[in-house]
């Protein structure tokens, strides 16, 4: 299909390496099952089949596609105070408006039918701030299979709201008490119950991260918020956008938005990684701008870690961007000069939060809220009759508890 020549839609190789990224660095019991599920992903998305079911459940159960949307008083907003002819128009992907609000439904919606075609009976997965958990418990009760949340027992505490949600969905949820209780040891107990289980499991990973294929596959099934942007973006415009920004935890959403566009070499791409308090000291999760190369969760990346390569424990005040890694097929693109990476600072994401609260009527999550702080910068820089596109990966609701206590308001 792809016939670009030196195309950046080429990678990973067979052996899932984005450059030096990526690839499979797991216990040899696992290795047979990365093999089966890189044959029967490579089998289903040949299959038209597969993917007639895949575009059914994405238009009839989550909202696809999602609007694509020009968000002019945020544009005019930024535009004060910008040089005369500056200050970009800004457009938004709606993925927020997907069932159970966020892009994570997107990849679900794939690894569950890849699961049932697999023949497996049992889906475990990690959770950090619950999205995925939720995402995950809803595509498991759709199709009626027990399910399994791995959730450190420190989120399980901050994000109630999720659990419970989790729980009335069906799942089980199995608060994780080693290392630092978060995202990352959820991650690994996840790893360790397929190990224990790979008989009957499947392991539904909520980032383009994980050992090879899932980075590929993750991307893959997200890809479609790009593909439908691009032809949106056409249709809308007659022309490709010149800048596109996503916020990125583990890199899903952002892959998803970039990938279909790598080729088109006058679109330039921005990611942007939490700078929490800022990149001076640890509390931040800015695995490019922050961290060095190693292994973790059985790829390649770009991590946050000590000397001794102790994995720190990444800080934001949005929960689904603390993720001390970064997917790799993001640190080969960093790598190469393709994409630039960028970050925002909590204060930043919550000024620009409640930006986009008053001028365009729509809350979004604090993730997105970091790309838009990107956003707001970028824009009074170039002229206006540019077009940025950010992506509103998610919607705000599950974070107002967390910003009224940023902003000191009791509710
Ligand atoms: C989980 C989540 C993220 C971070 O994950 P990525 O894999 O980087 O996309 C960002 N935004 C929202 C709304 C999320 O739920």
């Amino acid at each position: 299909m792809n016939t670009v020549p030196n195309s950046f839609r080429a990678q990973p190789d067979d052996r899932g390496h984005f450059g030096q990224f990526g690839g499979r660095y797991v216990a040899e019991t696992l290795m047979p099952l990365i093999l089966e599920l890189e044959r029967e992903y490579r089998a289903a998305k040949a299959d038209p089949a597969f993917q007639a079911q895949f575009d059914d459940l994405m238009e009839h159960y989550v909202g696809r596609p999602s609007p694509l949307y020009h968000a002019e008083r945020l544009s005019e907003a930024l535009r004060t105070g910008a040089e005369p002819g500056m200050g970009a128009q800004v457009w938004f992907k709606r993925d927020e408006l997907n069932h159970t609000g966020a892009h994570k439904i997107n990849n679900c919606i794939g690894q569950i039918l890849l699961a049932i075609r697999m023949g497996k009976t049992r889906i475990i997965a990690e959770t950090g701030a619950g999205q995925h958990g939720v995402a995950t418990a809803a595509v498991c009760a759709r199709f009626g299979l027990p399910c399994v949340i791995y959730m450190g027992a420190k989120d399980v505490e901050r994000q109630q709201p999720n659990v419970f949600r989790m729980k009335l969905l069906g799942a089980e949820v199995r608060p994780v008490t080693s290392g630092a209780k978060t995202l990352s040891d959820a991650m690994n107990e996840g790893l360790r119950d397929w190990v224990a289980n790979v008989h009957d499991t499947f392991y539904i990973i909520g980032t383009a991260a994980g050992p090879h294929p899932y980075p590929e596959l993750v991307r893959d099934f997200q890809s479609i918020i790009g593909r439908e942007a691009r032809a949106q973006m056409l249709s809308r415009t007659g022309r490709l956008p010149d800048l596109l920004v996503a916020a990125i935890g583990g890199g899903s959403n952002a892959i998803g938005l970039f990938h279909p566009f790598l080729d088109d070499k006058e679109v330039a791409m921005l990611g942007v990684e939490a700078a929490g308090h800022g990149l001076e000291g640890n509390e931040h999760a800015a695995s490019l701008a922050g961290g060095f190369p190693g292994v973790l969760h059985g790829n390649k990346t770009y991590l946050l870690q000590d000397e001794d390569g102790q994995i720190a424990e990444g800080h934001s005040i949005s929960a689904g961007l603390d993720y001390p890694g970064i997917g790799p097929e993001h640190a080969w693109l960093r790598d190469i000069g393709r994409v630039e990476y960028a970050n925002a600072t909590d204060v930043e994401a919550l000024d620009a939060f409640q930006l986009l609260c008053r001028t365009e009527g729509i809350i979004p999550a604090l993730e997105p809220a970091h790309a838009i702080a990107a956003v707001a910068h970028r824009a009074r820089t170039m002229p206006a009759d540019a077009i940025i596109l950010a992506n509103l990966c998610g919607r705000g609701d599950k974070d107002i508890f967390t910003v009224a206590s940023a902003l000191g308001v009791a509710i």
